[in-house]
């Protein structure tokens, strides 16, 4: 769940029903902490405003926590010292948050998507709800790129300007640029964020021109104080759209207003587009977001079930991490399918079920990691362990069961025969066969192996990774 945003429509029942200033007193620099067990646990700054708050505050504070949730029975109060440096991002910025927004007004527009009109009349549109900073895992993978959107939300127009994600498809860049946009909101809600892709920057900008309404298309965006500009490499040999964009990104940047772009690929491969415009891309900072290891695949899959609300065996999660490594979009794909089954048939699917619908996902022709001792276990002979091992060096197959001494060809070699035989439980004749050897060469290996993994870390965690592979 996201805390931040349930503390916030906590709050915002709590507010009308508080003066202002014991308000704004006791519930700056509070969050909720977590929810355990139907317990909201709430977190204050110092022992003093726990006291004072569970006194005065406790029944209000659990009578609109049920409200949001019927789930939660129970509040506590708990001391977090860090909640009082004014920085923390659990906290909330009440004083922006709670100011009285003067003449903003919220209405559908002509029941397409919400829009939010502010004092100057310039449009938000609606972002993705789905996509915030709490429901982004932070990894490896993404590690600068998030830390630049915090900071981004935190200080617009200030840190990095602009601010450019790039990556593959499906790794997280569209989320990550709505969680900026709802960040800078949640802490000042008279800021103006437009959002926008490229396709329907150039729709509009196309549309605008054909009607002598350029100006009036500059004008909206040009008083925004955030600008998400999503895939910009789509305006790739649209010179036009981009002179355009060029133009209103000089006139944001110059007046110190946030522009943060995301792209497939970075600005310096942007080949078809301008390059004053690709200059300009590269003033502040440039981040990238990989593809997600296992660690971090499996943590999103968590995270993912969490907010789904849905209760999955730790083994299938790890099953899809293991298997699922070309995006987070299909990541959740697999996670959907497991979650419906389980609605639906009221039982978990079995890894196997699983290994079969993520094969027509994935079109891999092996699935990693099926239960040991079934008749489809992924790896059974030794020549198949040669590749599975070749495929884990990335080396050639023929290199590892050849007869060249070269150092990884050779330890890759003798892993392999070493695994055929303690996984697999081969005969040596068997696998020396495989590997054109004399059995006393493959129980050389094997044992210099097994000696080896005593004292070799690297070693170890070579086998481990292939073990891995294997499910073991
Ligand atoms: P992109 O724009 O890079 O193609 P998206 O931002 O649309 O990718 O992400 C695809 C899906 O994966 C979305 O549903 C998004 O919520 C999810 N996703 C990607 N990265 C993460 C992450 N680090 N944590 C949580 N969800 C993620
Ligand atoms: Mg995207």
């Amino acid at each position: 769940m996201d805390y931040k945003n349930f503390w916030l429509s906590i709050l915002r029942r709590l507010e009308p029903t508080i003066s202002k200033s014991q308000f704004l007193t006791w519930f700056q620099n509070t969050a909720v902490l977590s929810i355990e067990n139907e317990i909201l646990i709430v977190g204050t700054p110092t022992n003093f405003a726990r006291d004072w708050i569970s006194q005065k505050y406790a029944i209000k504070i659990l009578q609109a926590a049920e409200e949001e949730n019927s789930q939660i029975k129970e509040v506590e109060f708990d001391v977090d010292a860090a909640l009082g440096d004014g920085i923390d991002p659990r906290t909330i910025e009440l004083k922006k948050v709670f100011a009285k927004p003067a003449d903003k007004k919220v209405y559908k527009a002509r029941g397409r998507e919400e829009v939010v009109l502010t004092r100057s009349g310039i449009l938000s549109a609606k972002l993705n709800p789905r996509f915030t900073l709490a429901n982004f895992v932070p990894g490896d993978e993404n590690r600068l790129a998030h830390a630049a959107a915090l900071s981004v939300s935190r200080a617009p127009g200030m840190t990095y300007n602009p601010l450019v994600i790039y990556g593959g498809v499906g790794l997280g860049k569209t989320h990550l640029l709505s969680a900026i946009g709802h960040e800078v909101l949640t802490n000042d809600p008279n800021k103006v964020v437009a959002f926008t892709t490229a396709e329907i920057f150039t729709r509009e900008f196309v549309a605008a021109s054909k009607k002598f309404q350029a100006d009036e298309f500059k004008k909206k965006y040009r008083d925004v104080d955030v600008l998400l500009f999503d895939d910009v490499q789509f305006l790739e040999n649209r010179d036009k759209t981009q002179t355009e964009l060029f133009n209103i990104f000089n006139e944001l940047h110059s007046a110190g207003k946030q522009v943060v772009f995301t792209s497939d690929r970075p600005p310096s491969e942007l080949s078809a587009i301008v390059d004053r415009l690709r200059s300009r891309l590269t003033w502040g900072l440039v981040a990238e977001i990989e593809q997600p290891n296992f660690h971090s695949r499996l943590a999103i899959l968590k995270s993912k079930t969490q907010e789904r609300r849905a209760i999955l065996d730790p083994e299938l999660l790890e099953f899809i991490a293991m298997n699922v490594s070309d995006s987070v979009r299909s990541l959740e794909s697999a996670l959907a399918w497991s979650i419906a089954q389980t609605d639906l048939l009221k039982t978990q699917p079995t890894v196997r079920e699983l290994a079969r619908m993520l094969g027509k996902i994935n079109k891999k022709d092996r699935v990693l990691g099926l239960p040991e001792n079934s008749p489809e276990i992924p790896v059974s002979t030794p020549a198949e362990m040669i590749e599975l091992v070749a495929k884990h060096f990335n080396l050639p197959t023929e290199k590892v069961c050849g007869t060249s001494r070269k150092k990884e060809f050779l330890t890759a070699r003798q892993i392999a025969m070493y695994l055929a035989r303690e996984i697999l439980g081969c005969g040596l004749a068997e696998i020396a066969q495989n590997f054109g050897r004399d059995h006393s060469t493959v129980l050389h290996s094997v044992r210099k192996i097994s000696r080896e993994l005593q004292k070799n870390e690297a070693l170890v965690r070579h086998v481990n990774a292939v073990k891995k592979e294997l499910g073991l």
